[in-house]
């Protein structure tokens, strides 16, 4: 009775994460998904407990309290533009879980089982246990590049293809020698080197990732601990966590797959790394390209109230600043004047996928006039003022028209076709993939520089007297 009553509960929860993730797809239905998500996991977490011996409860407690606290506060303290690490070193926790589970799965008391059972238990423990080791390292990597602890710019060694080649034939060969072992007394000599050798393999791979490659690397990883939690259900012959690493492992796969579309990279191309420089350098593109001229928040807002159409592109520096609750009066205002305001947001904005739909979201701004970037690139030409405020990647032109800049390829907001630009940030500092970009000398381009929230609050003073 009890197990049956346990199955039903497993079924609901996974039903309910099915209708998380189907409400996370849209910023409209964002909020009652994520509900769905913690009803779920309230769900699962219960089940898991009383399908346990009494003997186990304190053990599971022990474990869960301390991480429900710690989760709680983390969360609770994160800043929005540090979210892409919480999410890495939390793949990282995923990949180490998987790992641990294989050695205990392993080395513990064995259960009752047929030859050919025994043989994919085998096969699960040491693929969970590579695939989690690989997710490991390679998040940690990507938490202390988006950290900024490590540059972003690509660390390729000479032949790295070849040594990846290597040390994945290293673990086919491991692999054999651990399904030979008759006992773990063996066994766990091929497993543990597999350990290290996957874990090397996986720091190698994000280590060769460039700047402008990380959103792609982190939806991947995020992919990669789904289907580590999987291998772990698989080991533990937990069906949810089967089911719940295989939604994980799938949405990350299908979320890499449009972050490639979106930057117009092949899978295989961010896989073999190198796209994208160091971030944070200073531009040294004046000579070539030609003059910059400036603006002040005064004259941008009287830009800004004279124009009929604007297309606002915001980009990593509102998140920083938090300058979207004074965006949002002044988008009240001009909109009460008669101004036609839009948003543009590109698909790798910010530094998570979403980023700039939350942000906006946050401060109440109208879903119906936030567009992507397909939808609305083509109205920067009938634009008036194209507003960039603290983007410099998604709008930077070379990407179109200099085949050998680091990001040539990626698909740009088309800023540069309306009649005026204002980019709003600090410095002439280059963005996330550390490219010049031409867009700041263009004859049309204003630049006004200063922290997003100070120079929006600027401009609504302006606007208010
Ligand atoms: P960028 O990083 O290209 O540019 C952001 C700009 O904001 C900087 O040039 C900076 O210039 C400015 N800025 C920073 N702080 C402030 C502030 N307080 N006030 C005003 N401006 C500020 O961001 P984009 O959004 O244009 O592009 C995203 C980049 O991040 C892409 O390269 C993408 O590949 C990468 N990325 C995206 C991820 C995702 O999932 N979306 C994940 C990881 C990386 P200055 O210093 O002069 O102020």
């Amino acid at each position: 009775m009890q197990q049956s009553l346990i199955t039903i509960a497993y079924i609901a929860a996974s039903a309910l994460f099915i209708l998380s993730l189907g409400g996370l797809s849209q910023q409209e239905t964002a909020r009652r998904g994520n509900l769905y998500g913690i009803l779920g996991m309230v769900i699962a977490l219960i089940a898991t407990a009383a399908g346990m011996q009494l003997g186990g409860l304190p053990v599971l407690a022990a474990a869960l309290i301390p991480g429900l606290v710690i989760g709680a506060i983390l969360a609770s303290r994160v800043q929005m533009t540090s979210m892409p690490e919480l999410v890495a070193i939390l793949h990282s926790f995923v990949g180490l879980a998987a790992v641990l589970v294989g050695f205990a799965t392993y080395l513990g008391p064995q259960p009752q089982m047929t030859a050919s059972e025994h043989q994919l238990h085998i096969a699960e423990i040491f693929i969970g246990v590579c695939i989690g080791s690989v997710t490991f390292t390679g998040s940690v990597i990507a938490f202390l590049k988006l950290r900024g602890s490590i540059g972003g710019k690509p660390f390729m060694l000479p032949g790295r293809h070849l040594i990846n080649i290597v040390m994945l034939l290293i673990t086919v060969g491991l692999g054999v020698a651990f399904f030979m072992s008759p006992e773990p007394a063996n066994g766990q000599w091929p497993l543990l080197i597999a350990t290290i050798v996957t874990g090397i393999l996986g720091v190698h791979f994000i280590m060769a990732i460039g700047g402008a490659d990380m959103p792609v690397v982190v939806s991947m990883l995020n992919s990669y601990s789904g289907w580590a939690a999987a291998a772990a259900g698989f080991m533990l012959s937990n069906d949810l966590l089967i089911i719940t690493g295989a939604l994980v492992g799938s949405s990350g796969a299908i979320l890499s797959y449009i972050m490639c579309k979106g930057m117009n990279r092949s899978f295989v191309s961010v896989m073999l790394g190198g796209f994208g420089t160091e971030g944070g350098t200073v531009s040294t593109a004046a000579a070539e390209h030609g003059e910059v001229h400036s603006i002040e928040s005064a004259g941008a807002a009287d830009l800004l109230q004279n124009a009929r159409k604007i297309i606002i592109v915001p980009g990593y520096g509102l998140a920083v600043a938090q300058a979207q609750h004074s965006l949002a009066e002044v988008c009240k205002l001009l909109k009460d004047k008669g101004v036609d305001i839009k948003f543009a947001i590109h698909p790798v904005a910010g530094r998570l996928p979403g980023h700039m739909n939350v942000l906006l979201a946050e401060a109440n701004i109208p879903y119906d006039i936030v567009f992507e970037m397909d939808e609305i690139n083509d109205q920067f030409k009938d634009t008036d003022v194209a507003w960039v405020i603290g983007a410099n990647d998604i709008v930077n032109p070379s990407a179109l028209d200099d085949p050998g800049s680091p990001i040539a390829g990626m698909p740009v907001l088309h800023v540069w076709e309306s009649r005026d630009v204002i980019v709003m940030k600090r410095s002439m500092a280059s963005g996330y993939a550390g490219v010049d970009n031409p867009l700041f000398y263009k004859d049309n381009t204003l630049m006004l520089f200063g922290d997003a929230k100070k120079v929006v609050d600027e401009i609504l003073t302006a606007m208010r007297s």
